[in-house]
């Protein structure tokens, strides 16, 4: 099975450069990415994609004024956290979800989940990573886009990942976006790139092929690093 995560980064405009895949995941608010770009939405609404979005309700928001769960072929909706990370409820779109599914308030309703227990084998600490927001969660990935990734090696087994528009907070985003540029604090940045190389390390049977304008400085024989410039 071939699986494309796509990220928010600049180098989602190399996004055709990708081959046809089998299953897509795409991250918090993607609306505008999707809208800006025909063959993206064409293949996101004619191939199943998985949502991985926070709780945040700005993190939700473009997807659901723009009809995101009405016009494209998302299959399921995933809350990047394990049991242990509570929501503290505020801000949230909590209410939206009930008996395991999520509601758009739109007439659109998929199967959500949280991640499996086996993701603390990789997630960070409390603590772990100095000045990164998610120490206040016993259990934290660095950003939702490392869980999105997490989640499609854990759970979707892919043969081959490849990855898009992760430029690592190194060059702003492909479409403009105030509201995840506001949101994302510097420390975010911390641990994604660790993160991403103990994902691809533990799992030497599965392809990934990383397009990204960021340095990428560890190597494995089932990694190729595509350098945009
Ligand atoms: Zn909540």
């Amino acid at each position: 099975m071939k699986l494309a995560v796509l990220g928010k980064g600049p180098s989602l405009n190399n996004y055709s450069n990708l081959p046809k895949v089998d299953h897509y995941v795409i991250v918090n608010n993607f609306d505008q990415e999707v809208l800006q770009n025909e063959k993206l939405r064409e293949d996101l609404s004619n191939t199943p994609v998985t949502h991985v979005a926070n709780r945040n309700t700005l993190s939700m928001q473009g997807m659901v004024d723009n009809d995101m769960y009405g016009q494209l072929n998302i299959v399921e909706h995933v809350q990047p956290y394990v049991d242990e990370m509570k929501c503290s409820h505020g801000g949230c779109y909590c209410g939206n979800f009930q008996d395991g599914k999520f509601n758009d308030d739109k007439g659109n309703e998929v199967p959500t989940k949280i991640l499996n227990p086996k993701h603390k084998n990789f997630m960070f600490k409390s603590g772990e990573q100095v000045g990164h927001p998610g120490n206040k969660y016993p259990y934290y990935y660095p950003s939702s886009g490392l869980a999105a990734i997490a989640y499609s090696v854990l759970e979707l087994l892919p043969n081959y990942l490849y990855l898009v528009g992760f430029d690592f907070h190194e060059g702003g985003y492909a479409v403009g976006d105030s509201v995840e540029r506001n949101t994302a604090p510097d420390s975010e940045k911390l641990g994604q790139k660790y993160m991403l190389s103990k994902l691809i390390n533990s799992y030497t049977d599965m392809y990934f092929y990383l397009h990204t304008k960021a340095d990428f400085e560890y190597e494995f024989e089932n990694l190729i690093v595509n350098k945009i410039n």
